[in-house]
């Protein structure tokens, strides 16, 4: 239904559904005559384009009823439970899964444990498996899916949507080339995207649901603390992937020649300083405890404890090295900060900044917006099935 073609009529005739469709699914109801002045399409292509959207159900007609008072004039509404969009996240240990409608209003929400994962097929048919349960239970078939999000982590060819590689569970060895579109593609017959799981959020989540994306182009990063330590950077309002896909890697980015070593064997990558499991090893190294929770820590430099006040302050210069100089390069209009730190430790936005400008080549760089996004709010599925609206109805 709204496949764009290549060329001639069709194509303009494909992209006027997408634009009808889109108009009354952000200002709804709408009538006719409104489509037409709006969107500068003649009367009969809208009308047919609308008998096809009604007749897909994709849309509705509301105030057909006649009044004592003359006839309300027909208006035009999405109709939001016409078709339905699958999110998927997949981190270290869980699957989560969001389904929302048209309306981008959840209808499903939930998470599992990963089961045990050898191959790439493993977790392809563990996703599969999950999608399945999740449809059964809402009562949704197949054909009523529009498309599939995928946000993961690891390192992702977004152009194939593989998982180029991959840690899961406690395995000390990666998967590799796990081909998620290919297998859901051939399973579902919708639109499948697969992106890093930083990318869809700052993307799918922060752009799209609060409309920060004005016309002029801008410059964002986004710097995730959890498990591993994620990025992403938006460069005049696109994502930066680079010539290999994994362009934007902040988590392993030097900050510490031959220093600790990374998650990746490498030695020295932010990540190795700053992730969740990097600083518990630092206070149990201090203090020989173990188990301790990352908001303990905070919590305890919050009351002035000396080594948990050091201990951020570590974390807290390697990133300040890291943010100086992406700022020298990029110049971003906003930051966009998730972390445990970020949430609970009360200083840490106010010593980050007063590190990068001590280390900053020209302090113009650090005038920035910097945003502190709770992790609890963060919600990689349901920012994936804002991929998909994206794709298919925003075509500017
Ligand atoms: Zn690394």
């Amino acid at each position: 239904m709204f496949k764009i073609e290549n060329k001639g009529k069709a194509q303009i005739k494909s992209r006027n559904r997408i634009k009808v469709f889109n108009f009354i699914l952000q200002n709804g109801p709408v009538s006719r005559t409104e489509l037409e002045k709006q969107l500068g399409i003649s009367a009969p292509s809208i009308s047919r384009i609308v008998e096809m959207l009604k007749n897909e159900k994709y849309v509705k007609e509301i105030g057909k009823e006649d009044t004592s008072v003359g006839r309300k004039p027909i208006k035009l509404v999405v109709n939001k439970d016409a078709r339905y969009i699958v999110g998927i996240s997949i981190t270290k240990t869980s699957i989560y899964l969001s389904i929302t409608n048209l309306g981008s209003d959840i209808i499903y929400n939930n998470r599992k444990p990963l089961c045990e994962i050898e191959t790439g097929m493993d977790l392809l048919i563990d996703i599969n498996n999950y999608i399945e349960d999740s449809l059964k239970i809402t009562d949704i078939t197949k054909d009523m899916i529009l498309g599939i999000g995928v946000a993961s982590r690891g390192v992702i060819d977004y152009t194939t949507g593989t998982i180029l590689r991959c840690y899961f569970n406690d395995y000390k060895e990666p998967i590799n080339n796990i081909e998620v579109k290919k297998f859901l593609k051939n399973l579902y017959s919708c639109d499948v995207i697969v992106d890093n799981n930083i990318n869809v959020d700052l993307f799918g989540d922060f752009f799209l649901t609060n409309n920060t994306m004005d016309n002029s182009k801008k410059n964002y990063l986004y710097v995730y603390m959890g498990e591993g330590v994620g990025g992403s950077v938006i460069c005049n309002n696109e994502i930066v992937r680079g010539n290999n896909n994994i362009g934007g890697r902040i988590g392993h980015m030097i900050v510490e020649p031959e220093g600790k070593t990374c998650n990746c064997g490498q030695k020295g990558h932010l990540e190795a300083y700053v992730s969740k499991s990097a600083i518990k090893q630092q206070y149990t190294n201090a203090t020989k405890e173990k188990d301790v929770d990352i908001v303990e820590i905070c919590h305890k430099a919050n009351k002035g404890d000396e080594i948990c006040t050091d201990i951020i302050d570590n974390v807290l210069e390697k990133l300040s090295i890291a943010i100086a100089n992406i700022q020298l390069i990029i110049s971003p209009h906003t930051i966009i900060l998730a972390g445990e730190i970020f949430d609970h430790y009360e200083k840490a936005l106010e010593i980050l900044n007063n590190k990068i400008n001590d280390y900053i080549f020209d302090k113009k760089l650090n005038e920035v917006n910097w945003i502190i996004k709770p992790k609890k709010d963060i919600m990689f599925a349901y920012s994936a099935t804002a991929l998909i609206m994206d794709k298919m109805f925003n075509i500017e």
